[in-house]
């Protein structure tokens, strides 16, 4: 199992921001211009430059679109 796999079933393939389902490959969205906002990206829950760390409990899985608009909005708490 890699951390992805891990991560995929405790999210039963949703995406950690929006909750809605994510393609897990390419040929399971019809378009590539779709695959590319949709593609499931590893996220980091606290983003790398506000001191987040590359550890496995700091990570989530998330539409690559979801995951640009997250950008650096986040804020703790
Ligand atoms: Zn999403």
């Amino acid at each position: 199992m890699s951390l992805f796999d891990d991560l995929w079933a405790f999210q039963e393939g949703r995406c950690a921001i929006c909750g809605e389902p994510m393609p897990k490959g390419r040929f399971e969205t019809p378009h590539a211009t779709v695959w590319k906002k949709k593609r499931p990206n590893f996220d980091h829950i606290r983003p790398r430059n506000k001191g987040g760390s590359h550890d496995p409990a700091n990570l989530q899985l998330a539409h690559a679109e979801c995951n640009w608009r997250k950008g650096d909005n986040w804020s703790p708490g």
